[in-house]
């Protein structure tokens, strides 16, 4: 058993380095090497991701069995999917509709005829001895995705996307007999992937990390995956090379697997260049291979030389017709495609006229940036719930683990507290008390005010009675403040927050105590 600590990306890379174990020859380890940051400055890395995310469709991409994770191993298939001889494929129309989606959300041009293609091999966890792909024919090719490079925006090429199965899981861990059998579940086979393939035109392990992030969220906004890492619904895996900075001649591109978490990306990423990099300086040339990412130990390791380079034997599925889309199918997926994240964005600044920074945070999902929006048409000012969404519900959900979905307090009732602040009724100060209340009671902000007697003193003349009282009460203070101590002003405003329970506005005590402190 694993124990409870083992973080949930651990665990799928635990998964992934079971499926690939037995094909891994005995694992070459390199030491690290440091390299000093004018040796690294002389070259540049060259990246290109290949990911792998798993359709939200009900069913699977072939035959009619759930798709649902977590159920009993082997109780979600039928002869389609357990690859039994003679049961016939039958494509799943919601799948390419999905897959068409983020194909056209991709800025990728859909041909009008892709096809399926088996690509052949042998393994336990692939019944039919072939797996249904796209080949000569993908679903869609040449596409683009932005993601922000240092200062400036960069365009990411796509090669293309195409459809596929998966595979089974198999499972060689948590069996009274593991020690001489492997076990394998079914549940996942047949289950619909596409596999978006990008050019190698990132240029940083930091690019990698934008170009994935921003995919993600292209995939949740146009709801074609969860993309739940945890799950496996997004898995991804790079090439990588290194040349001198200036040359435009590739390098000798190493392939890396199981970087099935933006952390391990990143890590892997940066340990492989540096790897290379130490290599090409020791005189070493690179070989053409595939790597694995090795979580404990921190590093890759050689995984299978390109020498012994599957042959996959594709060939079209003659059990699938060609997939046919004609403009019109297009032309209706890209009418009910929601607003994206980067037209959103640019909406966001231009609309409420908040920084782009505001923007970027208020758009990380769906959800949220829905949440924002419901805030305002209630009437609240966007600038304001803005900062309150950023700042104080944020953080709150962040410590309660909770997502905005679930949030206690709805948008309504944010936008009704954030009026009492616009209007005075309570002070800023006061508002964030009675948010915190708010998160905690799910009591509108109206009944707290009221309850506990918190509006505001809007009458300046027992404010200023107030402020006396504390000058009258700190003489010496007073005498410092006149000998040109400042810093001691923010003292009696201290102490006129304190006295009025921070039920007078912060404002009104300044210009109070500037003018009674003149005065004298
Ligand atoms: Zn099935």
């Amino acid at each position: 058993m694993r124990a409870k600590s083992v973080r949930a990306d651990d665990i799928i890379l635990g998964i992934q380095m079971e499926r690939t174990s037995t094909r891994t020859a005995a694992a070459t380890v390199e030491s690290a090497r440091q390299i000093p940051p004018e040796v690294r400055a002389r070259y540049e890395s060259v990246i290109g991701l290949e990911v792998h995310v798993q359709l939200a469709t009900a069913t699977k991409a072939f035959c009619a069995c759930s798709t649902r994770f977590g159920d009993p191993p082997n109780t979600n298939t039928c002869p389609v999917c357990l690859g039994l001889p003679g049961a016939l494929p039958v494509l799943n129309k919601r799948a390419l509709e999905l897959a068409t989606r983020a194909a056209l959300a991709l800025h990728c041009t859909v041909l009008e005829r892709s096809r399926f293609a088996r690509k052949n091999y042998f393994y336990p966890d692939l019944a039919k001895g072939y797996q249904i792909s796209q080949f000569e024919l993908p679903l869609a090719t040449g596409g683009w995705l932005e993601i922000e490079s240092g200062a400036s925006k960069k365009r990411i090429g796509i090669t293309r996307v195409h459809i596929e199965e998966d595979a089974a899981k198999n499972l060689h861990e948590g069996f009274a007999d593991a020690d001489r059998y492997s076990h394998v579940d079914f549940n996942r086979a047949g289950v619909p992937l596409i596999e978006i393939v990008g050019e190698p035109d990132l240029r940083a392990p930091e690019d990698a990390y934008a170009y994935l992030t921003n995919l993600k969220q292209a995939l949740e906004y146009t709801a074609v995956s969860d993309c739940n890492m945890e799950e496996g619904s997004l898995r991804c895996d790079a090439n990588v090379s290194v040349r001198p900075r200036g040359t435009e001649k590739f390098g000798t591109k190493v392939e890396v697997k199981n970087l099935n978490s933006f952390r391990y990306l990143q890590h892997a990423l940066e340990y492989e260049i540096e790897r290379q990099i130490g290599d090409l300086e020791a005189g070493e040339t690179i070989a053409q291979e595939t790597r694995l990412w090795n979580v404990a130990a921190g590093r890759t390791e050689s995984m299978r030389s390109k020498e012994f380079a599957h042959d996959y034997r594709y060939f079209p599925e003659p059990d699938l017709l060609p997939v046919r889309i004609d403009e019109s199918w297009k032309e209706e997926i890209q009418r009910a495609m929601p607003e994206l994240p980067d037209a959103k964005r640019a909406r966001f600044v231009a609309q409420y006229a908040i920084t782009a920074y505001d923007a970027g945070v208020l758009t990380a999902t769906a959800a949220l940036a829905d949440y924002f929006e419901a805030v305002v048409r209630a009437g609240a000012t966007p600038k304001i719930a803005a900062n309150w969404i950023q700042t104080e519900l944020l953080r709150r959900l962040n410590d309660a683990a909770k997502d905005i979905s679930e949030s206690p307090v709805r948008p309504e009732a944010l936008a009704e507290l954030l009026r009492a602040i616009e209007s005075n009724e309570i002070t800023s100060a006061i508002g964030k008390r009675v948010f915190a209340t708010m998160f905690e009671t799910g009591k509108p902000s109206a009944e707290i005010i009221a309850s506990e007697g918190l509006s505001a003193i809007t009458d300046a003349e027992s404010v200023e009675s107030i402020c006396r009282d504390v000058l009258d009460k700190n003489p010496e203070n007073v005498a410092k403040y006149r000998s040109g101590n400042e810093g001691v002003f923010k003292f009696f405003v201290g102490q006129v927050m304190r006295e009025t329970r921070g039920r007078a506005n912060p404002q009104t005590i300044t210009d109070i105590l500037r003018e009674l402190l003149q005065k004298h």
